[in-house]
């Protein structure tokens, strides 16, 4: 076993499960989405020295001066993207170190999902490979153009915010599909849900502050 699966073990499956707990004390309902967050192991995706952490609901650095996203925001999404439905084929954008698409490969059919920085993506890669979760497909690309060769998504997750919305990411919403993403500048942003209804319209619902590392463009 490596140091970081003898580190992980019964302390980590303990740590878990009293997140999951937080997690329902904190609001989050959707029984898929606490088990999927229950399963996945979180201290697999933190970088070493930050394993003792990784079931705090608080954020944690990546590297890159990005960030894991926090325990209650990942399920706070995913709940919002889920109510009432299936998510889907589901669209990603900022893997990060990929904690999340593997949060969201457990409760969405297909998980596609784009990060603009190389090393994360390696990474990335690396931290899921174990796992085996057939469903997730990655791709280093530019996510603030949505993925067009696998559109129409019936959900789409942004990981990073954005002060407005793109077009193309509407534009690639099923009907029926839902947009979770934080929208805003640097210091604070607005959970945002865009729903496309059966007429096309898009409606807009805005929850939790939330604070998220921003959307850039273009790839590194
Ligand atoms: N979901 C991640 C959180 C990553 S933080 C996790 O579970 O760890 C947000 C990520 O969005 C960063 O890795 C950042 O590089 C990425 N990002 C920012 N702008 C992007 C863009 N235009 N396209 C793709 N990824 C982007």
């Amino acid at each position: 076993m490596s140091a970081r699966g003898a580190s992980g073990g019964l302390t980590a499956t303990r740590a878990r499960a009293r997140m999951v707990e937080r997690l329902r004390e904190q609001g989050i309902r959707d029984e898929r989405v606490l088990t999927a967050m229950g399963q996945i192991p979180r201290h697999q995706f933190v970088q070493e020295a930050l394993a003792s952490r990784a079931y705090e609901d608080t954020a944690l650095p990546l590297g890159c001066q990005q960030t894991i996203s926090q325990p209650f925001v990942v399920a706070r999404m995913a709940e919002l993207l889920g109510a009432g439905r299936e998510l889907g084929k589901t669209l990603e954008i900022g893997t990060g170190c990929g904690y999340q698409a593997a949060v969201l490969s457990l409760v969405a059919n297909e998980v596609y999902t784009v990060e603009r920085i190389r090393s994360l993506l390696d990474t990335a890669k690396a931290n899921l490979r174990p796992l085996r979760l057939p469903n997730v497909r990655m791709k280093y690309a530019d996510g603030s153009v949505g993925l067009t060769e696998a559109a129409p998504f019936d959900s789409i997750i942004v990981a990073a915010a954005s002060a407005s919305v793109p077009r193309a990411w509407t534009d690639q919403l099923a009907v029926g599909g839902r947009l979770a993403m934080p929208l805003g500048g640097n210091a604070v942003q607005t959970l945002l849900l865009i729903e496309r209804q059966a007429s096309g319209a898009l409606k807009e619902t805005r929850y939790d502050a939330v604070r998220f590392v921003p959307l850039l463009t273009g790839i590194e």
